[in-house]
């Protein structure tokens, strides 16, 4: 990594400096600590021939992690004093900086395509942005991204665990996650009052060729009300818990199952089924 990375004294000055006074609306927790960035970089498992999408570069600590490690780099910053003054610290001729709302940005804004989304993400926002961003840009084969320690392990989550709930199985439909570590609050300014959480994703082919919105109704309904039986939970989805059972029978899932205990697989079988039954 060649260009210097940023620590405590060089974040209080360049805020300082832009007259940043971090909002937690936008979830503005900036990174302060070379190492961390070090591991996140590393985490990701970049190649060098890796186009990253970094969503919220902030001041550009990891922003100045990247440059180094791909051939481009794409950071959408919504904020827009802040993308403004990204070149300012971030001096790279292969960054392109976008001042936009990473929930609203369509694949067309790309060139070269993204192919890894590596982010410390803003907490509030952190699973739409990437469920929104691995539907938009089928060309990211992967990312590492830091989120609030809880929703890390929810992203992470298989069937039967007591945080297994919608965001695990979405994120299931586009990529495998796993785990890759934790990260403690001094590392931030300001020091946010939750732990983080790094992920590690990489994406697979969805499970079923059935439409994804079909197969996300289900889960949703199902997670509606998650201590109920699937029976219940999809009466309302099917037009009826006995219209609900018909369809949970003919697709092999027992209709006093808890939505906690399918996997994404279950899930696309039962919209299977009921587009098969006409619903
Ligand atoms: N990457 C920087 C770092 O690690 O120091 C900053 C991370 S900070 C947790 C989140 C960043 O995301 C902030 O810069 C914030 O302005 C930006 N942000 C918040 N909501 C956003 C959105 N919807 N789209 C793009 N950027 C957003």
């Amino acid at each position: 990594m060649a260009d210097a990375l940023l620590g405590p004294a060089e974040i209080r000055e360049l805020a300082a400096r832009l007259g940043v006074a971090p909002t937690k609306k936008l979830g503005q927790n900036f990174l302060h600590d070379p190492n961390t960035i070090r591991r996140i970089v590393a985490a990701a498992a970049l190649r060098p021939d890796d186009v990253a999408l970094e969503v919220g570069p902030g001041l550009g600590s990891l922003t100045l992690g990247l440059v180094g490690a791909v051939r481009h780099v794409h950071a959408v910053e919504i904020d827009p004093a802040l993308a403004a003054a990204l070149p300012g610290t971030v001096t790279a001729a292969h960054l392109t900086v976008h001042p936009a709302d990473a929930l609203r940005v369509t694949g067309d804004r790309f060139d070269p395509a993204p192919t890894m989304l590596v982010a410390n993400l803003p907490y509030n926002v952190a699973v739409p942005v990437v469920l929104h961003l691995l539907a938009e840009l089928p060309t990211l084969r992967g990312g590492l991204v830091m989120v609030q320690k809880e929703v890390a392990d929810r992203l992470t989550a298989g069937p039967g665990s007591k945080v297994y709930g919608v965001p695990s199985v979405k994120l299931a439909w586009y990529a495998e996650a796993r785990p890759a570590g934790k990260v403690p609050p001094a590392v931030f300014w300001p020091v946010p009052n939750v732990d983080s959480g790094l992920v590690a994703f990489t994406r697979r082919e969805p499970p079923s060729d059935i439409p994804r919105a079909a197969v996300f109704a289900v889960v949703d309904a199902a997670f509606a009300q998650r201590r109920k039986t699937l029976r219940a939970a999809l009466a309302g989805w099917a037009g009826g818990p006995d219209r609900a059972e018909s369809v949970l029978r003919a697709a092999g899932v027992s209709p006093q199952a808890r939505g906690e205990s399918l996997t994404v697989g279950e899930f696309a079988a039962i919209a299977a089924e009921a587009q098969q039954q006409g619903y």
